[in-house]
């Protein structure tokens, strides 16, 4: 923390996560070292104003707490976003009234400080380039296997989001088989990749119902679905990071996500698929796991605010 020149409490910046199914709150220093934290459930039926009203309620106590003096906060929300203007474009269905809710406007009414409004994956980026896994780095592509398959892109030492926003999903190309995906296309990366589809897979193969996590449990009990499973997920992963490196030539990947959570299962097939047919440039892309856990979303968040407003 830094006193202010006029010797008044240190500067602080909040960092919101607002997620399907909680909502996590930190409050960090200048840079970014978490002061306090909370977690509450997400009132996604309730709408646009519960889902930022519950997010602030958990974010007081921890205003009252510290000794500090917020200087902006940064919203970090599943869907498609318009970062510029605050606002949620698209969400799913588990969401009431949140697309098209004005979230940044809401917040700032709220505190009178700025606020600034970030995709869940750009926000996790923007943590794990701040204070996570590829802290310091400049060029990276990250990829978060949850229930589906997020993507980000930092170039130049900044993120990329492109004009619409949209720059990075990695999860939604096509060119990997032609299963229908969970957003009305076919054939994407994350009909391999992600949680619901890891599931799905085994549960055609074996007839055995679980979640991506008992498919994990299953392929380290040595069950040949599973491991086939995984192994599919590994090599499309790597299909899609060479893919992006190719394209962009991003000198690392970071993992993140649930599904990341088998990294023992993920990570060789991946480095073997890597390996065997390396990027053009002849480098090699390094692949490591995120390293903030479920901080990363809501402390990225704080990052935008704190890099918006000039600090950092
Ligand atoms: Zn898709």
């Amino acid at each position: 923390m830094t006193r202010s020149a006029a010797g008044g409490p240190p500067g602080a910046y909040a960092g919101i996560d607002i997620g399907g199914t909680t909502t996590q709150v930190v409050l960090c220093t200048g840079d970014l070292t978490v002061l306090d934290r909370a977690e509450v459930p997400t009132p996604a039926a309730e709408g646009g104003h519960a889902m930022v009203g519950a997010a602030l309620a958990a974010l007081r106590p921890l205003l009252d707490r510290v000794p500090a003096r917020l200087l902006g906060v940064g919203v970090g929300a599943a869907g498609v976003v318009d970062a510029r203007a605050g606002r949620v474009l698209a969400a799913s269905d588990s969401f009431h009234a949140w697309a098209g809710f004005a979230v940044t406007a809401a917040v700032e009414a709220a505190l009178g400080v700025p606020a600034f409004l970030d995709n869940d994956v750009n926000a996790f980026l923007r943590g794990e380039v701040s204070k996570g896994a590829v802290a310091g780095e400049s060029h990276v592509l990250a990829m978060t296997l949850g229930t589906g398959v997020g993507g980000a892109l930092w170039l130049d030492g900044a993120l990329f989001d492109g004009p619409r926003g949209a720059a990075g999903e990695i999860g939604h190309v096509p060119g990997f088989g032609d299963t229908p995906c969970s957003c009305g296309g076919r054939g994407h990366l994350e009909t391999l990749a992600s949680g619901r589809f890891i599931a799905a897979r085994y549960a055609q193969r074996s007839g055995r119902h679980t979640t991506a996590r008992g498919v994990a449990a299953a392929a380290g009990r040595g069950d040949p679905h599973a491991l086939a499973v995984f192994g599919a997920a590994g090599s499309a992963v790597a299909r899609a990071i060479l893919i992006t490196a190719g394209l962009v030539d991003v000198t690392t990947v970071v993992l993140g996500g649930g599904v990341s959570g088998a990294w023992p299962l993920l990570e060789p097939s991946i480095r073997t698929a890597l390996r065997a047919d390396p990027p053009v440039s002849g480098a090699p892309v390094r692949l490591v796991r995120a390293r903030l856990g479920s901080d990363a979303v809501a402390i990225g968040a704080a990052s935008r605010a704190r890099t918006e407003l000039g600090a950092g």
